[in-house]
């Protein structure tokens, strides 16, 4: 199961009852070239953005009754500002910083949660894992990272994406 997330979503991210709207976008060619339509789209599914921890269906015609569009919404010219993150493949943006981690820190996070999974013990298929992604602003520093096994990593995306 796929869902799109807004690209450098935290120039937007405020709270999850607002979102921030920088001016430069005014100055975003690629802002300035869709339609109207699109346009206001984009800021509403902004909005829903931020309600959804930045995790929205692929389904535009679920998008629509999200935001309450009488017109279609097209994902297409969206494509500049979204992209689609693959379950199976968490968060391109989290697997490139995941190698930007010295392996001193991933020691020490491995060392500190006592070589197990944080959630079931596990000892086997260890992975260190985010606990705020990258994607949604989250750093490389120790007290952001955990020790999770593939399983439970796994099912910590899954229960992201079952909130829409
Ligand atoms: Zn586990």
């Amino acid at each position: 199961m796929d869902y799109l997330s807004f690209r450098n979503f935290r120039q937007f991210e405020r709270t999850r009852r607002e979102i921030r709207l920088p001016c430069d976008l005014l100055l975003d060619q690629r802002f300035r070239e869709l339609p109207d339509v699109w346009k206001s789209h984009l800021l509403c599914l902004l909005m829903l953005a931020a309600r959804m921890d930045n995790a929205l269906p692929v389904n535009p015609h679920k998008l629509e009754s999200l935001i309450g569009a009488t017109e279609p919404v097209e994902l297409e010219g969206l494509r500049p500002f979204v992209r689609y993150v693959s379950l199976d493949q968490p968060c391109e943006e989290d697997r490139a910083a995941r190698i930007h981690i010295p392996d001193s820190v991933r020691v020490a996070v491995l060392v500190r949660d006592g070589g197990r999974c944080r959630r079931c013990h596990s000892a086997t298929n260890l992975e260190i894992d985010h606990i705020v992604p990258i994607c949604k602003g989250g750093d490389s520093e120790e007290p952001n990272l955990q020790t999770l096994c593939r399983r439970c990593n796994r099912r910590k995306w899954k229960k992201l994406v079952a909130r829409i």
